[in-house]
């Protein structure tokens, strides 16, 4: 308690993924200080490669990192829509909110998203501590608050913003009562592979209870995704991934075997169970607001969950320096981010519920995409 009576403007940020780095830099931005603690201590991200649609990389305009991003990242168009056997039935344009030339989608290897925010982050000084996480966050006054973290240190923070992941932690200790992640009834299978001569566009290959997704990225680099319900959420025994994997992939024509030929080790293949979660308001307690996958995540479906975790960063980087209090800051975001986030999570979760559904694609599925697309086109 020696801390107590002490003034701070620094905040505490947990976890240093998209939505923890992002915040960061945004708070930067608006002259408030921050730091980052990450339970991790090599700090590399999950997964393999990542889309960012046209408002997320508005956002990351705001952040002043779209360049950076151009430069990593391979922009698409259209999406192609193909039968298992890889024949085009249709091509879907891209929504573009930003400028006429900019693209409207930019796929890019997961590392590459990393470093271009890890950059930002040491470019302006914003202190990251590794294989550091909280212990304990104390009881809030009305100037902030007392946190002990796990390399012994107690330490007082204006506030602490989570943004620790689905499987927050922070969530649990400050939002008692929120809902717990759920399984949305799909796996994902992803590998990285090199692009096949001739695969220019970003394709889909719809073989009814199994799609995949190829996504060319930069110099040469392909990323796959394969969504599938005929297998349940545990992760299969390791020495049969690439069995099952192949087993699924071995049903599409298209580029897909010039794919699959590439994939010969167990290593080369994950797999996760989708899961869902949308928080209703309040995100904070005390002194603590929640951001990102901590309280909205969203099945891929819109590529759009580092997109939610990416605005929300911008608009808490606006409220952050407007001096607000720390109660009336939280409700604010709370209001201007809820809504889209349930409409990203809710839409998403639809698309898999009729991806589950036997028979031929759900008709509604593409205008439920484009209404939505057209929603989040709205300024955030
Ligand atoms: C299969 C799949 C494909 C996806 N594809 C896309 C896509 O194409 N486009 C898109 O926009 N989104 C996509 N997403 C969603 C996207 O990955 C997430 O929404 C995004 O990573 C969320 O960012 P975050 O920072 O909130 O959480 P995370 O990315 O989970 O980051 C959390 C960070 O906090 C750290 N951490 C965890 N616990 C603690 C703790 N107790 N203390 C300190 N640190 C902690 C973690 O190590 C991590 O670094 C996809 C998701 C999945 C599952």
């Amino acid at each position: 308690m020696a801390y107590l009576g002490l003034m701070t403007t620094t905040v505490l940020v947990v976890g240093g993924g998209p939505a923890g780095m992002a915040c960061a830099i945004a708070m930067a931005q608006a002259g408030v200080p921050s730091e980052i603690v990450e339970i991790s201590e090599d700090w590399r991200p999950g997964g393999i490669g990542i889309a960012l649609q046209s408002a997320p990389l508005r956002a990351m305009k705001q952040l002043g990192l779209f360049g950076a991003l151009l430069a990593v990242g391979r922009p698409h168009r259209f999406i192609d829509m193909c039968g298992a056997d890889g024949t085009r039935f249709a091509e879907v344009p891209q929504v573009n909110v930003n400028d006429p030339d900019d693209p409207p989608f930019l796929g890019m290897a997961r590392e590459s998203l990393h470093e271009v925010m890890v950059a930002e982050v040491q470019r302006r000084g914003i202190p990251v501590h590794l294989g550091v996480t909280v212990r304990r966050i104390g009881a809030a006054d009305d100037s902030g608050v007392e946190v002990e973290l796990t390399d012994g240190r107690v330490r007082r923070f204006a506030y602490v913003v989570a943004a620790d992941g689905v499987n927050s932690a922070t969530r649990a200790s400050a939002l008692p009562h929120a809902p717990e992640p759920a399984y949305a009834g799909q796996v994902i299978w992803r590998a990285a592979a090199k692009c096949p001569p001739g695969l220019d566009r970003y394709t889909m290959l719809i073989g009814g209870p199994v799609r995949v997704g190829l996504v060319p990225l930069p110099d040469g680099g392909l990323y796959l995704w394969m969504l599938d319900t005929t297998i349940g959420p545990e992760r299969p025994p390791r020495d049969q991934l690439l069995e099952l994997f192949q087993e699924r992939l071995g049903r599409f024509g298209g580029a897909a075997p010039a794919v699959a030929e590439q994939l010969t080790d167990n290593a080369q293949i994950d797999f996760r169970a989708l899961q869902w979660l949308i928080v209703p308001p309040p995100w904070h307690s005390g002194r603590t607001l929640l951001i990102g996958d901590a309280v909205h995540t969203t099945t891929p479906h819109m590529a759009y969950g580092a997109g939610l975790a990416l605005e929300d960063a911008v608009v808490l980087g606006e409220l952050a320096g407007s001096g607000l209090p720390f109660d009336e800051m939280a409700t604010a975001f709370e209001t201007r981010r809820f809504e889209r986030a349930r409409l990203v999570v809710e839409n998403s979760l639809q698309l898999s519920r009729w991806e589950q559904e036997p028979g031929p694609p759900n008709p509604g599925a593409n205008r439920l995409v484009g209404e939505t697309m057209a929603t989040l086109a709205a300024q955030i």
